[in-house]
């Protein structure tokens, strides 16, 4: 049980990629809260299926892009645990458009997700865990954020400042034994990938050396790695999960 007796916070815990980060830390002994948006639905089957395996997490809806809301959301956390251990940055969006045409509320929304909002819970977060002396943070950047694509010019400034941010973080942090990392997904069978057109998957499978897109279990490996003490050496650092589609 490499996470007995932790507090997690894994925002966009719901559905995909976050919803096997938080099945993983459950089975491992933390007490996971599973944040999400809208998707109740999707939260409360991943509560029933832990439920049926005798494990307990707390789902903790809310915005993440909203300044108030992660306060709130932090306080809520110390209260009913006095701690928090681990942070899982997960929760993301896209809205894909051309620069030339992208209205500015694409632009807008996708850095106040995507990159605004792991900063606000990594500040909530980082003034408990420097009182703690110790603490785990992984953020989930892109290969968008290293490669670029066409379409993506929002996705792709926010996901290359995430791993900006998480570099940072990990040099103000690591005198206070807390670790920041950061893992770089390539394409992943979520809910996100049901918006690509066949015509596009067939393509991106083409630059895949494996030959198939990653399951979400295989990236939640990585981020519970990182946030393990086995992991204890690794700070700042960016681990890509792409089935070796970007060098
Ligand atoms: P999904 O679209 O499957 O799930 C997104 C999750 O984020 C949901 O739980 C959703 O909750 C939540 N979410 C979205 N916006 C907010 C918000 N404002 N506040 C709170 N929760 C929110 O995403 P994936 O699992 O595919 O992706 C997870 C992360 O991995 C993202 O950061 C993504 O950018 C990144 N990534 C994914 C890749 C892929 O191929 N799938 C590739 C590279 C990176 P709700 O259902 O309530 O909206």
């Amino acid at each position: 049980m490499k996470f007995e007796g932790k507090t997690a916070l894994v925002t966009g815990g719901s559905r995909g990629i976050g919803a096997a980060v938080v099945k993983r830390l459950a089975r491992e002994g933390a007490h996971v809260y599973v944040n999400y948006r809208r998707g109740k639905r999707d939260a409360d089957n991943l509560a029933a299926e832990l439920a049926e395996e005798g494990l307990t997490v707390s789902l903790l809806p809310f915005d993440v892009a909203n300044q108030q809301a992660v306060e709130d959301a932090m306080a809520q956390i110390l209260s009913e645990r006095g701690n928090i251990d681990l942070l899982v940055n997960n929760a993301g969006i896209t809205r894909d458009a051309f620069v030339a045409m992208m209205p500015q509320d694409a632009w807008d929304q996708v850095l106040q997700t995507d990159l605004t909002a792991p900063f606000l819970t990594c500040r909530a977060a980082a003034k408990t865990m420097m009182r703690q002396q110790s603490g785990a943070i992984v953020n989930i950047s892109s290969t968008t954020a290293v490669s670029g694509r066409p379409g993506q010019s929002n996705y792709a400034a926010a996901k290359g400042g995430v791993i900006a941010l998480t570099r940072t973080l990990a040099l103000e942090l690591a005198k206070y034994g807390i670790r920041a990392n950061c893992v770089i997904p390539g394409f992943v069978e979520t809910d996100m990938l049901k918006t690509l057109s066949p015509k596009h998957k067939k393509e991106y499978l083409g630059y895949i050396p494996n030959g198939r897109f990653g399951q979400p279990e295989e990236i939640a490996n990585a981020v519970t790695f990182l946030l393990s003490d086995e992991a204890s050496y690794i700070q700042g650092q960016t681990l890509t999960v792409d089935g070796g589609m970007i060098h």
